[in-house]
Formats: structure tokens, C-alpha cells, sequence
């Protein structure tokens, strides 16, 4: 932990920073104070200083800062913290260059920052706490794997309860209650499980739709262990697969499968979305897979680095990365086949366990 606020430390003066305003806000998270000091709680400010670094928090969290904070110097709050930050005389400074993370930080609290810190230069920042922590250390990829295997046990068993007539709003339910019984805290997302023609929306959050025989599920879901998210998709038949649907699901995993071959270190992520959408494009339905190949798990459920046309991140050994591509008939259905994968020097490794191949139930 004190590695990587010595890490951030070192990345502030190369940006020209004086201090870093992290904040874990109810309505706002970004993981990234739990990722550099280990507080897992809420309504928290950390200030990154050159040569110190500051929790704030208030007094509902005192004896969790006392138990989980490492390399940060911990102070309890007497009113809101943002109103608290005027009592740092190291902040009073004038013209300190104050950086805070544009992507999070609600524009009311920004309000409140240059109310408290008159005499200070705020500095929108973006991607610093993110160029660290977008490699994993082993501990952090074992963090990942357990969730994965959570999510492969509670996949395998929900198997035997999708059948004609139960709900998608049934198998979800039924899947996030395995999943914490094999001791996941929260799912990693509001689980996806769309049947039939609604297998044609990417992102169909369960319903109150009963499923009926013959049609595809794609259950898109994940488990979360110490913090860390799992990502995985399954898309199954409900009996026998026809000729239309063996011919779509087959294509998906030709393509997920030429995704995992090609993934490794040194590629950029648009080299691998270009290789996976080019067996799809060629096959007749590139315009019915409209998103990104993949992206990185963590701490979040999405963050770099993305597998997409729209991104150019490199790819570097214990990044991990989501394999995800699909096609989507409007009306009909869809597929979507995804594995969780460390990037290696030479290939990925993939985490997941659970079958692949085309499941009839
Ligand atoms: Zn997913
Ligand atoms: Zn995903």
C-alpha cells in the first residue's frame, strides 16, 4: 500500500502537483482511496502530499480507519469534510496546485473545495491513481480469480434451475444468492439475463419475462471478492438448439476463442477488438456487434485498459482484461460469450473455468 502512494507521489511532481484530493463519496466512487491506503468505508477525503498523505473521514468510521488504514495519517472529522479542509494550514498555501479527479468529483463539491481553499489552484486531473492500478500485483489477480471461480460455481449450478416458464427475474435472483453464498459481498453489477428476443439488447438487465423453450439466455454477471470484480457471459438454449442459432453461437465463439489466442502483452487493445471483429465482419454481421471487444476489471467493474477501436492502450503483463464479443439480431436474439484474461508477456491467461461450448438444457 505505502508502494503505491509512493508511486502516486512520485507521478504528482511529474504532473506539477503539490497535492492530490481523492474522495469516496456515497454518490460517487472510484475505489481509488481503498486501492492506495485500504479504507474500504465511505465519506472519505485522502490528500496526497509530497512527502505525507491524510484520511479524513468522520467518526462513524473510527475504528475501521484504525483497523484498515496503512501509510496514511488518519483524522476524524468534526463537521463535513469538505467544510474540514480550511484546517489544513498545508493546504492554505497560496497558488498550491491542488489536483482532483474531474472524472468523479460531483461539480457542487468542487463548489465547496474553492469555498473552503480560496487561495489554492484546483487542477482537474484524470487516469493518475488509474496508470498504477491498472496493473495487478498477485495479490490482486488471486483477489480476481477467486471472484471469477465464484461466478463459474454459481454459473454451473444455475444450470439446472432455467427451464420454460421460470423468470429471467427467478435466475437472477437465484444466481446472485449462490453467489454470496460462495462469498461474494455484492454482485459485481446489476445481473443481465435476457431470453429470447431480448438476448438482443447488450445490456438487458433482468425482467419480470418468463423464458420459453427454445430460446437464448445470456446471462452477463459477476462476482465481487475483497473488493475485486469477476465479469463473465454464458449464453445458453432452452432445448435444442435450431441451425440459425448453432450458426450465430459458433461464430461468437470462434471469434471469443481468436480473442483469447490473441491477446498478450505489447498489442494495443484495438489489435485485438480488430482481430475478433474481423472474423465477425467477415462472416456477414460486424454491424451486429456494436461495442467494445473488452475491458479491464478491478477495483471497478470497467475501467483501462480498453479493448476497443476507440482506445489505444497497450497492453502490459497482469493487466486484466474482459474478452467479450457478440452479435445481436434485433427482434430474433443475440449471443455474447466473456472471459475474464490476464495479459502475459506471451498470451493471457484465462480464468474462467465454465464451459464454452454451446450448452442445451
Ligand atoms: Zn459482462
Ligand atoms: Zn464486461
Amino acid at each position: 500500500m505505502l508502494q503505491r502512494i509512493k508511486k502516486l507521489q512520485t507521478i504528482l511532481k511529474a504532473n506539477n502537483l503539490d497535492c492530490l484530493l481523492l474522495h469516496e463519496l456515497e454518490q460517487s466512487k472510484s475505489a481509488q482511496i481503498r486501492y492506495l491506503c485500504g479504507y474500504t468505508g465511505d465519506n472519505a477525503l485522502l490528500l496526497v502530499l509530497p512527502n505525507d498523505a491524510i484520511l479524513l473521514t468522520d467518526f462513524r468510521y473510527k475504528a475501521q480507519i484504525a483497523k484498515e488504514v496503512k501509510g496514511a495519517k488518519k483524522v476524524i472529522a468534526q463537521q463535513s469534510l469538505f467544510t474540514e479542509l480550511g484546517k489544513f494550514k498545508q493546504l492554505t498555501v497560496k497558488n498550491l496546485r491542488i489536483g482532483y479527479l474531474e472524472d468523479f468529483l460531483p461539480v457542487k463539491m468542487l463548489g465547496f473545495i474553492k469555498k473552503q481553499l480560496p487561495d489554492a489552484l484546483l487542477v482537474p486531473t484524470n487516469g493518475l491513481v488509474e496508470s498504477i492500478a491498472i496493473i495487478k500485483d498477485a495479490e490482486e489477480i488471486a483477489s480476481i480469480e477467486r471472484a471469477v471461480e465464484i461466478a463459474d460455481v454459481a454459473f454451473d449450478r444455475i444450470l439446472q434451475i432455467i427451464r420454460p416458464g421460470i423468470s429471467e427475474l427467478d435466475v437472477a435472483a437465484e444466481l446472485e444468492y449462490q453467489m454470496k453464498m460462495l462469498g461474494s459481498l455484492d454482485p459485481s453489477f446489476e445481473t443481465i439475463i435476457a431470453s429470447g428476443f431480448r438476448a438482443a439488447l447488450p445490456h438487458g438487465r433482468a425482467s419480470a419475462k418468463k423464458i420459453k423453450a427454445g430460446e437464448f439466455v445470456t446471462l452477463d454477471f459477476g462476482a465481487t471478492y475483497d473488493g475485486y470484480h469477476s465479469d463473465i457471459t454464458r449464453t445458453v438454449v432452452v432445448g435444442k438448439a435450431d441451425a440459425k442459432q448453432k450458426k450465430i453461437y459458433n461464430l461468437v465463439l470462434k471469434a471469443q476463442t481468436a480473442g483469447c489466442r490473441k491477446a498478450r502483452a505489447g498489442l494495443r487493445g484495438p489489435d485485438v477488438d480488430k482481430h475478433v471483429r474481423d472474423i465477425i465482419s467477415k462472416a456477414g454481421y460486424g454491424k451486429q456487434f456494436g461495442h467494445g471487444l473488452g475491458h479491464g476489471i478491478g477495483l471497478l467493474i470497467h475501467e483501462g485498459p480498453r479493448l476497443s477501436p476507440l482506445s489505444n492502450d497497450l497492453l502490459q503483463p497482469n493487466m486484466v482484461v474482459t474478452i467479450e464479443p457478440g452479435i445481436y439480431l434485433e427482434g430474433w436474439g443475440g449471443v455474447r460469450i466473456e472471459d475474464d484474461v490476464v495479459i502475459t508477456k506471451t498470451g493471457c491467461r484465462i480464468m474462467n473455468k465454465a464451459e464454452k461450448r454451446l450448452i442445451e438444457l
